[in-house]
């Protein structure tokens, strides 16, 4: 095959092929989807008497009970320079002992459990524990503000919630009072303040025996919220039955064998941190490295050598900034271990899959997917060469398409090579999403003629590789984090002198896009520069560093619809001097 065109940049790099290698999981891709079934992915667990299956039983409890007992389940590398290497027999004391615990405080299967905790061991304790007691858990990001936090608690109606000391003070305690539901505040160490209790006491005093309960497979499992274009965050629905694709994806996409080192840089505060950060690796019998700190060069290259990672799965910003800091960061350090690199959550550019191959001896494998979708949907696998700039082939299993919205509310499915649409995915996959929490409609408008609608611009080209061209909605996507407009117009037109808001994703070099704020001021307020970091330090300490703007503009009035909607699109077209399109419905005075 000849040179691939990336034609939304106009460019045109070569496929890479690679080095032959011994063996891949996936050897023959036309013939594995051919062959595949789920049905026989699901015989892959062990499942539980009666047609049972649980996620924690599947990625922890039966290792424990194996040969894998004394192996490293998870490999935690502390921000102290701490070390703590935790088998899966001793993962499952830590896992029964918290399920104990829920259990003692009465907590019951179908409640929800909130977890907001940096990248350290309780986090994967708290998330096992409560999979495995059949409580549902929804793992928060740590960098929210406490509004963000809020409103999920609410939604998800929480009723107990693991975090540090240090959290609770800055993000919990000044909205507990909204919180009703909120029964039990845990927070890590030995000592509690005032309005929570203290875990590791509660911890050691439970048994470290649990036997796994009877658990539906339909049963609600994980929360995870994301962000649409308007509205409050959606809680996406997602069942124990999810566990049968998180293991054979890590099988098949990412390549993973028992005994790897595995490292997913992904907090488990987002959907890829959780399947690939928690659970893959463990049900495929992999070491899971957790690095507790944030993105740093040398310390990053400094894991990948001396942890001797085999398979890494990060994410576009991150290697960015690693391609930002030139190859001779990477030089001295031994990469021989590394057989598989991957990455996810934002468009990789080509040139970021070519350098890693120049740089650290291989091609980036991006891969697509979303947190509706609860795992990897489309990938370049290891066996297969790849087309930078693309996210490559569906799943074994899973059947992709191209398709256009047609007026009466069903899709047309593009047959030609190509040509851009909507992607979508046919439904019935064991991770699909069950539902948005209490938001049935919302839920349904995602399906069409037995198609997953993804809400993501794309096109296939003839040799079956899918390339990504955007959003079709208005979500931002910053450092890989999936930000919805609504949630940070509604905190900045809380500012005293702020009339009305509008956000948007302007486009960076490392980040992908940066929230951007647009925000006209009540009258008697005067754009300046004191004015401007009162809203910008307003947004931040009510959304946290994560989801609040980095950059405000001021307008005398922002562009609306007649029926009065704010058209972020127009802004979006106008920051960027893009076509401003179609301005029929436009009000008449903000052209
Ligand atoms: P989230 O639900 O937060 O995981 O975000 C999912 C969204 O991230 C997708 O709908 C895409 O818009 C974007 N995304 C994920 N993976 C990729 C990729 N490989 N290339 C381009 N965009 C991606």
């Amino acid at each position: 095959m000849g040179p691939q065109q990336d034609t939304a940049a106009g460019r045109e790099l070569p496929q890479i092929e690679k080095a032959p290698r011994r063996s891949f999981n996936l050897e023959d891709y036309e013939a594995l989807r051919a062959s595949f079934s789920w049905a026989d992915a699901r015989r892959l667990m062990e499942g539980l008497p009666g047609g049972g299956l649980n996620i924690a039983h599947e990625a922890v409890i039966r290792h424990a009970r194996g040969a894998r007992a004394e192996s490293t389940a998870l490999l935690w590398l502390g921000r102290q320079g701490e070390r703590r290497e935790i088998s899966y027999r001793e993962l499952a004391g830590e896992v029964a002992r918290f399920a104990n615990m829920l259990r003692d405080l009465g907590v019951a299967p179908g409640e929800r459990v909130f977890v907001m905790l940096g990248r350290v061991p309780e986090l994967y304790i708290a998330v096992l524990g409560s999979l495995l007691s059949r409580v549902v858990v929804s793992p928060l990001f740590s960098a929210f503000g406490p509004e963000p936090v809020a409103t999920r608690v609410s939604i998800g109606q929480g009723r107990l919630l693991v975090t540090s000391p240090g959290l609770y003070a800055r993000k919990i305690a000044p909205v507990r009072d909204e919180l009703p539901t909120l029964q039990h505040v845990l927070v890590t160490g030995e000592v509690a303040a005032p309005g929570t209790a203290a875990l590791t006491p509660l911890l050691a005093s439970a048994s470290d025996e649990f036997e796994t309960p009877e658990t539906d497979p339909e049963d609600m499992a994980l929360l995870h919220f994301t962000s649409g274009t308007t509205g409050t965050p959606k809680g996406a629905i997602h069942v124990h039955e999810a566990v049968v694709a998180h293991h054979i994806t890590g099988h098949y996409a990412l390549d993973l064998r028992p005994g790897d080192i595995f490292w997913c840089t992904a907090d488990p505060g987002w959907v890829t941190g959780t399947s690939y950060g928690i659970i893959a690796p463990l049900t495929n019998g992999a070491t899971n490295l957790v690095l507790e700190s944030e993105f740093d060069v040398a310390l990053w290259y400094e894991t990948l050598a001396s942890e001797r990672v085999n398979v890494w799965y990060t994410a576009p910003t991150a290697i960015r900034r690693l391609m930002k800091a030139g190859p001779e960061a990477a030089r001295g350090h031994d990469l021989s271990h590394l057989r598989f690199m991957a990455s996810v959550g934002e468009p990789l550019n080509p040139e970021a899959v070519t350098w890693g191959q120049q740089v650290l001896g291989q091609p980036f494998h991006d891969n697509w997917w979303q947190t509706e979708t609860g795992g990897i949907m489309i990938a370049n696998f290891a066996a297969l060469p790849v087309k930078p700039g693309s996210m490559g082939r569906p799943m074994p299993g899973i059947e992709a398409a191209i398709a256009r919205r047609g007026a009466d509310g069903g899709v047309d499915i593009v047959q030609d090579a190509g040509v851009e649409g909507e992607l979508v995915i046919r439904s019935g996959w064991p991770s699909m999403m069950r539902g948005y929490l209490g938001e049935e409609a919302r839920y349904q408008k995602c399906f069409a003629g037995g198609w997953y609608l993804t809400g993501d611009l794309a096109r296939c080209d003839e040799d079956g590789c899918f390339w990504f061209v955007g959003r079709a909605d208005d979500v931002i996507k910053t450092s890989g984090h999936l930000i919805g407009p609504f949630e940070v117009e509604s905190v900045l037109i809380e500012h005293p002198a702020v009339a009305e808001a509008a956000v948007i994703g302007v486009p960076d070099a490392t980040a992908g896009e940066l929230v951007k704020a647009f925000v006209a001021l009540k009258t008697g307020h005067q754009p300046d520069e004191t004015l401007r970091r009162s809203i910008l330090g307003h947004a931040r300490q009510r959304l946290g560093p994560a989801v609040a703007p980095k950059l405000v503009d001021f307008c005398a009035d922002l562009p609306k619809t007649r029926s009065g909607k704010i058209m972020r699109r127009l802004l979006k077209a106008r920051e960027l001097g893009l076509p401003e399109g179609d301005l029929s419905t436009l009000e008449g005075d903000a052209r």
